[in-house]
């Protein structure tokens, strides 16, 4: 597979460290309130390019932080009057019911920085220790200048950052800047303010600065030397090249071999803001869509590319979905049929010469940097090929090779389902139409007809349909 890396700006083929393993890192959101419909790209693209690497052979290791402690996290929670861990608990449980909606699956590990403070202490001691690292005031810092790779991911000279922030730091008066030896100096720990969570450390009662926290936890959960680390473009700077800075200072090894950076989502061509009024969380929108055509949508774009989100696009992917789902039911239906005839040879004909052919584009595209655009079109050809080559004298058997193909391209890889989800029943739900069922059966018995029905219609209108089967009475939801 071929991965665009942001250190180098190609196209590489993907080695990983530890021959059919792979260490991922995703930086994940800042839990001070739901997730927005940005959050969610990378949230799904990082999920199927996992999905995608497991789907290789490789062994993944997958881990995404939850940023628990942040100015926005403490300022939220003093105006709910609360700790900030319950706001932080609050929209963590928020974020992994979003997650599951959009079919992304959890993480080998969701670290959290408020439960690795001890190792956090660590690497800022280390980084200390070794003189990348000094402490004025309480506050320690990272002298940048001590590492010469500095620029090297952002692309970005030294010197031109340094005459920037000089500017910066000239007009705003950042606070701090003066107790530091450099303007480009940047904060590992810092001390606490009146109301803000605190934990003791050798320098202050404090906590750690955020870029501090994505080196920790993946040097813990992953190792020094990352496969692949990834997170949305605005990451690339500072954030991901201070964790370089930090983590190849601390570690002596490359802090990850590629990056991945997904560009950004706008809303009718225009940036998300909340002053602008176009900001949207996943769960508004799952209101209106189905969250499987969320996430068809962040799909049907190659990631790196940007991404506009309109009212008009979401209803072209909604068709899109649909297309998928027809392809999948219609395959459903004739395996279901179970009519035990023997695949012929003209079925085995296209399984043999014409299906792997879709496939091997499919993989084509994802090893082209996840090219996820061009491989829902293959599945779209997919369909039309199955639509075309199936009819009702289909042997099941070919049917159901057909299904479990496009079952492994679209819900195993892309997490993109092709039948579609049944609306779960509650067990109160089911015992209320158990027990009209057993009603309306005894009805019968006692011919009367009428009360059975009135049953039929009860359940009807509750969505439910029934069918007397030789096996008895089933029901499904319509
Ligand atoms: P944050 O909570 O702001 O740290 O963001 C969590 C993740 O979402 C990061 O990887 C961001 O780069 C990403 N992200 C935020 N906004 C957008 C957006 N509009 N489009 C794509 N990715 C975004
Ligand atoms: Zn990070």
């Amino acid at each position: 597979m071929k991965i665009f890396n942001t250190l180098t700006r190609q196209k590489e083929e993907f080695k990983p460290v530890t021959p059919g393993k792979a260490g991922i890192y995703v930086c994940g959101p800042t839990v001070y309130d739901f997730i927005h419909i940005g959050n969610a790209r990378p949230m799904i693209v990082f999920d199927t390019l996992r999905r995608y690497l497991e789907f290789r052979g490789y062994d993944v290791n997958y881990v995404s932080n939850f940023t628990d402690v942040d100015d926005k996290i403490i300022r939220r929670a003093n105006e709910d009057g609360v700790d900030s861990l319950v706001i932080s608990e609050r929209y963590i449980a928020e974020c992994k019911k979003d997650m599951e909606a959009l079919n992304v699956r959890p993480a080998t590990t969701h670290p959290q920085a408020t439960k690795e403070i001890p190792d956090m202490i660590e690497m800022v001691q280390q980084l200390i220790d070794k003189g990348h690292a000094y402490a004025v005031n309480g506050t320690v810092y990272f002298r940048t200048r001590s590492f010469p790779g500095y620029g090297k991911l952002s692309h970005k000279n030294i010197d031109d950052l340094e005459s920037g922030h000089r500017d910066e730091a000239h007009q705003l008066k950042v606070s701090g800047e003066d107790e530091k030896e450099d303007p480009l100096d940047f904060v590992l720990w810092k001390p606490k303010k009146e109301g803000e969570p605190s934990w003791e450390s050798p320098w202050s009662e404090g906590r750690p600065g955020w870029h501090l926290e994505c080196s920790v936890m993946s040097r813990k959960y992953i190792g020094g030397t990352l496969d692949i680390h990834a997170g949305g473009e605005d990451l690339i700077f500072p954030h991901h090249e201070n964790e370089i800075a930090q983590s190849e200072a601390a570690n002596d090894q490359t802090f990850s071999n590629y990056w991945m950076h997904n560009g950004f989502l706008k809303i009718d061509n225009e940036k998300m803001s909340k002053s602008l009024g176009n900001f949207f969380t996943v769960r508004e929108i799952c209101e209106k869509y189905d969250p499987q055509v969320i996430r068809f949508f962040m799909l049907s774009a190659q990631y790196r590319s940007p991404l506009n989100f309109s009212a008009e696009l979401i209803e072209s992917a909604k068709n899109g979905l649909e297309r998928i789902l027809n392809g999948g039911k219609k395959l459903e239906e004739i395996v279901a049929k179970e009519n035990g005839k023997e695949i012929s040879e003209a079925e085995q004909q296209l399984l043999d010469t014409e299906l792997p052919k879709y496939v091997e584009r499919f993989d084509a595209a994802m090893d082209d940097d996840l090219n996820t655009a061009d491989a829902i079109s293959v599945i779209f050809e997919l369909i039309r090929f199955t639509n075309a080559n199936t009819d009702e004298n289909s042997s099941s058997a070919f049917a159901k090779k057909l299904y479990d193909t496009l079952f492994t391209l679209s819900d195993t890889v892309l997490g993109i389902h092709i039948t579609r989800e049944e609306a779960a029943v509650s067990d109160d739900e089911a015992a209320k139409i158990e027990a009209l069922i057993a009603e309306r059966t005894a009805a019968k018995k006692e011919k009367n007809f009428a009360r059975a029905d009135e049953i039929r219609d009860e359940l009807k209108a509750m969505g439910i349909e029934i069918k007397d089967t030789r096996e008895g009475v089933k029901w499904q939801r319509i």
